[in-house]
């Protein structure tokens, strides 16, 4: 399903997690992000794909090696793909396809094309990095926090900015990664904002933004969600620690697993800092 379409751009929303695939078109490229979930979701894009690609060069941009952001990948083969340095070097790939490979057997889904991991042709190594096509830039952010091999992507002149699993209307911070590099990416976000001219943003998950304002207000409130959880766990304040729980939308065994988590992180993050400071 499309969710929102203009000139030059079409975003795909899956019926799973909200999850998003961008499609952007330019007179010299097509750029497919994350293509997912379903089998007749990715063919829907496949289709838009083959339709407006009039022997254009195809690029595959992968936003972070999660498997459900990489599941399409085996459906777009002649694609130039586009990661970060992080996906490239993924210490758990094999894990990854495992979870694909459960997903799709728990649902009884066949593919019409390999399950694998992405090569990756054009690797992302520092913030800033910058790919000429035609009149169009890409510049690229690396993002830690969520995962450890997130990357942002503005495309110039268009002013689309492909957030991955940051700055999303609804999902919270999940942060893998740790909660002080997903606080620097937030400030990194903050920059971007300030230095790019950007007329949407398109989230891994939900809905995109157009507003300047509403950027902003999803910034504040990922930093404030995350810091307030930061404080809760270090103080072992269980009552708020179980009120945040409360907080995050569409309440389930997977939020309950995604909480514990990131309560099992911020440990981690703050019990070795205090042990470093002996
Ligand atoms: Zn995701």
């Amino acid at each position: 399903m499309i969710q929102f379409q203009t000139n030059g751009l079409a975003v795909f929303e899956s019926a799973l997690q909200q999850t998003t695939s961008t499609v952007v078109e330019t007179d010299h490229f097509i750029l497919v992000v994350d293509p997912n979930w379903l089998p007749h979701e990715i063919k829907e894009i496949q289709q838009y794909v083959a339709k407006i690609r009039n022997g254009k060069e195809l690029y595959l941009l992968f936003t972070h090696g999660d498997f459900d952001h990489i599941i399409g990948y085996g459906a777009f083969p002649d694609a130039k793909v586009i990661a970060s340095k992080g996906l490239q070097n993924h210490p758990n790939k094999s894990y990854k396809l495992e979870l694909i490979q459960q997903f799709d057997n728990d649902y009884y889904i066949s593919r019409p094309y390999p399950i694998a991991f992405p090569n990756v042709d054009i690797v992302i190594e520092e913030d800033g990095e910058t790919l000429k096509i035609g009149d169009y830039r890409l510049t690229f952010y690396l993002s830690p926090g969520h995962t450890h091999d997130g990357l942002f992507t503005v495309i110039e002149p268009s002013g689309i900015w492909i957030t991955g699993d940051y700055l999303s209307d609804f999902e919270l911070p999940l942060i893998s990664d740790g909660a002080k590099n997903y606080n620097e990416t937030l400030e990194k976000a903050e920059e971007i904002l300030r230095s790019h001219t950007l007329n949407v943003l398109v989230p891994g998950h939900g809905q995109i933004a157009e507003q300047k304002e509403e950027m902003f207000r999803r910034i504040k409130l990922s930093r404030e969600y995350l810091n307030r959880l930061v404080h809760a766990v270090r103080k072992e304040d269980e009552e708020t620690i179980a009120v945040l729980e409360q907080e995050l939308p569409f309440q389930s065994s997977f939020t309950a697993k995604c909480h514990t988590k990131n309560i099992a992180i911020i440990q981690d993050e703050y019990i070795e800092e205090y042990e470093n400071e002996d």
